[in-house]
């Protein structure tokens, strides 16, 4: 007999996810189906993508109430009625908030720990991290040597890869995030050229000091009015990557209240383009990006924090951290308590 503890959406937030949106229930699990395995999850993506899949409309499948709250994930194998999938076999996929997930083989896949730390498959190699960075610089960004690069949410678990990438395909990057530690884990560890601290400083007027020719792409985690900011100092021919808009994710995701930019007229007047991407709608990209993510993690050219937290009862809080800023790098949950 197995017993799962999972999340589930107890009532649509309003406003900030709060414990009380969240039930952790406990349930008996029956025998695995053919096709199917057992895997004891060991870590959860904590994304953005999640507060939004908690609403009513949402871009990505919107979590029923009584439902099991969605989240990529990280486990073992502890039980096989699949052939060619092990017991102890690392696994990765939509395991959703819980301990112990059963999916069928289709929608899991297999990932090799002597390549990159289980961890990793969901930080720097993972498809809402590393490759959503990897993606966006390469694919929609194309920075090229000597240009200026600025990324927003530079210090979260996209924006520290896409700045390294930035780095290592030459640009000069400057990351935009909140707070001294941030600004002194970007330039000290990761080799940001600079950092505005926009909590505590002008953006616009740092902006302008440390790139007085304008910037040539602008990969924006944020939106709002940090995107209106950089819009304003593009140079002609600039690349606006629309990765995300953590800073508009508070309403209904049907998109009421989402504050657009009011300087976009600048696009026009410089020749500058705007694109978003959703890395979902991306298969094909993954393995190219995932090679070249192993290498750089390998050869130490790319590197990232993780913030883990404990224990399924705080997955409120966890979720939380995205929005108020309180973690650095990657954020993951170990559904286990400690
Ligand atoms: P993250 O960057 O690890 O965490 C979010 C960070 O955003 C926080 O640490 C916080 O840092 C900053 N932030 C939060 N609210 C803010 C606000 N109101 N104004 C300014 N900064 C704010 O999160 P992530 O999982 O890596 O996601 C980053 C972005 O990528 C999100 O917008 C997400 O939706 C997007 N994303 C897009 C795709 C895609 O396919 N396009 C895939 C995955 C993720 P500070 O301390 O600096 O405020």
């Amino acid at each position: 007999m197995t017993t799962n503890r999972k999340v589930v959406l107890a009532r649509r937030p309003d406003g900030l996810p709060t414990a009380a949106d969240f039930r952790v229930e406990e349930e008996t699990l029956g025998a695995v189906p053919d096709g199917h395995v057992r895997v004891a999850v060991e870590l959860l993506s904590i994304d953005a993508f999640i507060r939004t899949v908690l609403q009513e409309s949402s871009y990505h499948p919107s979590v029923p109430i009584g439902g099991v709250v969605s989240a990529f994930g990280v486990g073992r194998i502890v039980e096989s009625h699949a052939p060619d999938w092990r017991e102890g076999d690392a696994v990765r996929g939509r395991l959703l908030a819980q301990t112990v997930a059963t999916p069928s083989v289709k929608v899991i896949e297999k990932i090799d720990t002597d390549r990159a730390p289980l961890s990793a498959w969901l930080g720097v190699l993972g498809l809402t991290s590393g490759v959503t960075a990897y993606v966006g610089v390469r694919d929609v960004g194309a920075v090229k040597p000597g240009e200026t690069f600025v990324v927003s949410g530079a210090a979260g678990g996209v924006g520290s890869i896409a700045g390294q990438i930035a780095r290592i395909d030459g640009a000069r990057v400057i990351g935009i995030a909140g707070g001294a530690h941030k600004k002194a884990y970007l330039e000290d560890d990761l080799g940001f050229d600079a950092v505005i601290d926009y909590k505590n400083e002008d953006v616009a007027a740092r902006l302008r000091e440390l790139a007085p020719d304008g910037v040539d792409v602008f990969f924006d985690n944020v939106g709002g009015e940090i995107l209106d900011v950089v819009l304003d100092q593009i140079r002609i021919g600039a690349r606006i990557v629309i990765c995300g808009a953590i800073s508009q994710y508070d309403g209904d995701f049907a998109q009421q209240g989402v504050r657009g930019p009011s300087l976009y007229l600048r696009l026009a007047e410089r020749n500058a383009r705007m694109e978003g991407f959703a890395v979902n709608e991306l298969p094909d990209r993954v393995g190219e990006a995932e090679t070249a993510l192993a290498g750089w993690l390998a050869s130490g050219e790319i590197q990232q924090r993780e913030h883990v937290e404990h224990g399924l009862d705080r997955f409120a809080e966890t979720l939380s951290l995205l929005f108020s800023g309180g973690h650095m790098g990657k954020l993951l949950l170990a559904p286990a308590a400690r």
